[in-house]
């Protein structure tokens, strides 16, 4: 049976705002909505939300469901990483779309670092990753594929998310299944776990639908 991501991986926002401004952000579209804060361009920093850390089960957070790793400030991150060092029970995932930002040091078993690739024009995001952020997890989403993103080089990854575009933003555009399935492919060929995110049901079929998660996240 598929299932919704967010059963398993839980979006823990302890920063909310972009600077990016991508065309499909549905964080920018909540965040005006229910007026979480006054300008979602302009990252915000939550501190009172590492107490949610504190948690008796073992879980995995998204800490970057309304932010984008690269724009939080140096203190945020500092922060961050000590609360998740007194919590090694969970794992906690942060994405971005501009490594070349970044310039990470850690030992943390915990900690996992993505980039987000759309199409092959962003795969150097991933070289970019493993040069700026010395780490001992790494992760990407391939999400929403707007192009073939052609052969990826897996090396340390360890784990691959493919999604399409949802909602419905204009000039919206679905993944292929030839691009879904190439990247399973490849994936697979390295030992790298897929997840498919739920909205690639119908494009490939639920009988064909991967959803994997790394041995750490115990899921
Ligand atoms: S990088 Fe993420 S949070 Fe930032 S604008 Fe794009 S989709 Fe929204």
């Amino acid at each position: 049976m598929v299932f919704p991501i967010k059963e398993k991986i839980k979006n823990l926002n302890v920063v909310i705002g972009c600077p990016i401004g991508c065309r499909y952000c549905y964080a920018r579209n909540n965040c005006r909505r229910f007026h979480i804060t006054d300008d979602f361009s302009k990252p915000q920093f939550f501190e009172n939300k590492l107490r949610l850390f504190e948690t008796k089960e073992p879980k995995v957070f998204l800490l970057t469901g309304m932010s984008d790793f690269a724009y939080w400030q140096e203190e945020w991150i500092q922060k961050v990483f000590e609360k998740a060092a007194l919590t090694p029970h969970n794992q906690y995932l942060f994405l971005t779309k501009r490594p070349e930002r970044l310039h990470i040091q850690t030992q943390l078993d915990n900690l996992w670092f993505g980039v987000t690739v759309t199409c092959a024009a962003e795969k150097e995001r991933i070289e970019i990753l493993r040069r700026n952020v010395k780490a001992k997890h790494y992760h990407v989403t391939f999400e929403p594929l707007s192009d073939g993103v052609g052969e990826v080089d897996f090396t340390g990854i360890d784990w691959a998310g493919i999604g399409t575009e949802t909602g419905n933003c204009r000039g919206k555009i679905s993944t292929k299944k030839e691009w879904a399935d190439s990247l399973c492919m490849q994936a697979n060929a390295r030992g790298v776990p897929v997840f498919m995110k739920e909205a690639l049901e119908g494009i490939v079929l639920t009988d064909e639908m991967i959803q994997k998660f790394p041995k750490e996240f115990a899921l």
